[in-house]
């Protein structure tokens, strides 16, 4: 079966000692139930020492937000693969519409970081998405299409079977509009279609493609319970135990 995969994007927020008290409330919340999904967050490089303390022994993982593709050396400011897979963290984003629309990140750049974050031994969750011109223009398929196969195509299965997808619709990020359900799960559909043309049919069935943009406790069932929709990458609602464990525990 198909992993299922809530994540949460804590952007720059939080330092790490208020990032080690949400990750200790959301383990409180978490006490005596079990989640039909892996449960993941996604803090500043800065808190992740902390907050992988916080979570140590638990069944909550760790993921960091971004990577730099090279191993080591003269890159002022960046953080490698290896660096990141020591702190403690099992995921790291690649290609969120932040990084590719504020700080131009663009197919080559992310196909060097989503290589390397497979090479240090993480699992990269791939961004894709839209702007709203390219809906607008009746070109959302073939943008989000492009970016699939121009940064996962010639992924061999072993690095495909490590990789998440996270279909997030640019103008529903951060902004209080969400894809309907409808829209979603039939872009996830386009998806793994693509994939199945690119990677066969039985890697496609095992990707997980997560839905992201404003999702919240109160339209979390219905986007979860979705064909195709494997999970959530959640910005906004991750960043309070409540909100965030009532996309987990969705009613
Ligand atoms: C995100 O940043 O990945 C995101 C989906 O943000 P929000 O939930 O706030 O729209």
């Amino acid at each position: 079966m198909r992993k299922r995969i809530v994540a949460g994007n804590w952007k720059m927020n939080l330092d790490h000692r208020e990032g080690a008290r949400l990750a200790g409330e959301i383990l409180g919340g978490l006490k005596n139930r079990v989640p039909q999904c892996e449960v993941v967050v996604m803090p500043p490089f800065t808190s992740l020492h902390a907050v992988g303390e916080a979570l140590r022994g638990s069944s909550v993982s760790l993921g960091a937000q971004d990577l730099w593709h090279e191993e080591s050396g003269a890159f002022t400011g960046e953080v490698s693969a290896g660096m990141i897979s020591a702190a403690g963290c099992r995921y790291v984003l690649v290609g969120h519409s932040e990084r590719r629309h504020i700080l131009g990140e663009g197919r080559d750049l992310l196909s060097k970081k989503l290589r390397a974050a497979l090479k240090g031994g993480l699992s990269p969750i791939y961004c894709v998405g839209e702007l709203i011109e390219e809906r607008e223009a009746g070109r959302a398929e073939e943008t989000v299409s492009r970016q699939v196969e121009e940064v996962l195509g010639g992924l061999d299965a072993v690095g495909m079977s490590k990789v998440a997808i996270a279909y997030e619709p640019v103008w529903a990020i951060g902004t209080g509009k969400t894809a309907t359900t409808g829209d979603a799960s039939g872009m996830h559909g386009v998806i793994r279609d693509l994939l199945s043309k690119l990677f066969g049919r039985g890697t496609a069935g095992e990707t997980p493609i997560l839905y992201g943009g404003s999702v919240k406790p109160d339209n979390a069932r219905a986007l979860l319970s979705a064909d195709d929709i494997d999970g959530a990458l959640v910005g906004g609602a991750s960043l309070a135990s409540d909100s965030f464990l009532g996309i987990v525990f969705p009613t």
